[in-house]
């Protein structure tokens, strides 16, 4: 019988689900809109069908043996989604109690920058790794650790959230109520506000020059870099001197192997990467210089939430395993 797993990631605008099998491969996937249910209930009513749909067009014998999630703000100790500001639903939701008693099969929620980290474990390029840090360049930047072969939750099930330590404290205002987040600079919109004040500040000719900052993408800035034009290459440069200053520190904490870059900001190439390493490596202590690796992340596609969101089951039922040999033994 064929073993699989559901992932689902529950983003501001859709909630996109699928059914995975060990190597990483989608057997089913779709989605549904997390805008339209203002009340939870109704939406978990909605996902609920949705997901028993997608369980019927699965061919052959199988098995589905949990169901994992990544959401912003997911606590992976208590299952729940703890208000979190991009989504309609306020208050402390139970998810993982609701999918259990729904399905009757173990269901885990973390946030999804944690599931991107175990994906990246469980089929992407940190297989084999015991100590990396995955980094989420999205709309902000999330970020997952892991050590020692496992993912660090912390005691609140909140660890690793790098993107909201400080980069200057009488810096840019932040949606966490902080300043200078490191969010505010390194994320597809810390980006954008880098451009706006480049372009205020200096006088040269840009393509950006003119584009509304509502229209202006990562994909905009990126595209006018290869260009060469000069406010986007100036943007490149400072958010990744901005990022490897910021990751110079973050490595001193957990000594990774590897860091692995993920999502919109990182599919610009060397045009992140190279600044980045750059600044990394002058910024590092000594001891650290030349050991730690910078590398895209290797499950840059449009299944990649799926994907980080079903690995928390294999990790799961792996690390469950890991226990009950220790028990025998
Ligand atoms: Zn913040």
């Amino acid at each position: 019988m064929k073993e699989l797993t559901i992932g689902i990631d529950i983003g501001g605008t859709n909630t996109k689900y699928g059914i995975v099998d060990r190597s990483g491969q989608v057997v089913f996937q779709g989605s549904i809109k997390t805008t339209e249910f203002e009340d939870f209930r109704d939406y978990f009513k909605g996902l609920a069908i949705a997901l028993r749909h997608a369980i019927t067009q699965v061919k052959g014998d199988h098995k589905i043996l949990g169901i994992g999630v990544g959401a912003a703000n997911g606590n992976y100790y208590k299952g729940t989604i703890e208000r979190a500001t991009n989504l309609p639903w306020k208050g402390i939701i139970p998810l993982a109690d609701m999918l259990k008693e729904e399905f009757n099969i173990p269901a885990i929620v973390t946030n999804d920058a944690n599931a991107a980290a175990v994906g990246e474990m469980v089929y992407g390029s940190a297989k084999g790794m015991k100590d990396f840090i995955v980094i989420t360049l999205g709309t902000g930047l999330g970020s997952g650790f892991v050590s020692n072969g496992h993912l660090l939750n912390g005691k609140h099930g909140i660890a690793g959230e790098v993107g909201h330590t400080s980069v200057n404290p009488a810096g840019r205002f932040c949606n966490c109520g902080k300043r200078g987040c490191l969010e505010t600079y390194v994320s597809a919109t810390g980006i954008r506000r880098t451009v706006y004040k480049l372009l205020a500040d200096h006088l040269e000719d840009s393509e950006l020059r003119g584009i509304s900052f509502d229209n202006l993408n990562t994909k905009m800035i990126t595209e006018a870099a290869v260009r060469g034009d000069i406010v986007a290459l100036a943007a490149f440069e400072y958010t990744g001197r901005i990022l490897g200053m910021k990751l110079a520190e973050t490595v001193v904490h957990t000594d990774p192997e590897a860091i692995f870059l993920f999502g919109g900001l990182s599919l610009a190439g060397d045009l992140i990467f190279k600044p980045t390493i750059r600044h990394m490596e002058a910024n590092l202590m000594p001891l650290f210089r030349g050991k730690v690796k910078v590398l895209p992340s290797g499950l840059q596609n449009q299944a990649a939430p799926i994907l980080g969101a079903s690995s928390l089951v294999w990790n799961y039922l792996d690390n469950e395993k890991d226990q009950l040999k220790e028990i025998v033994a």
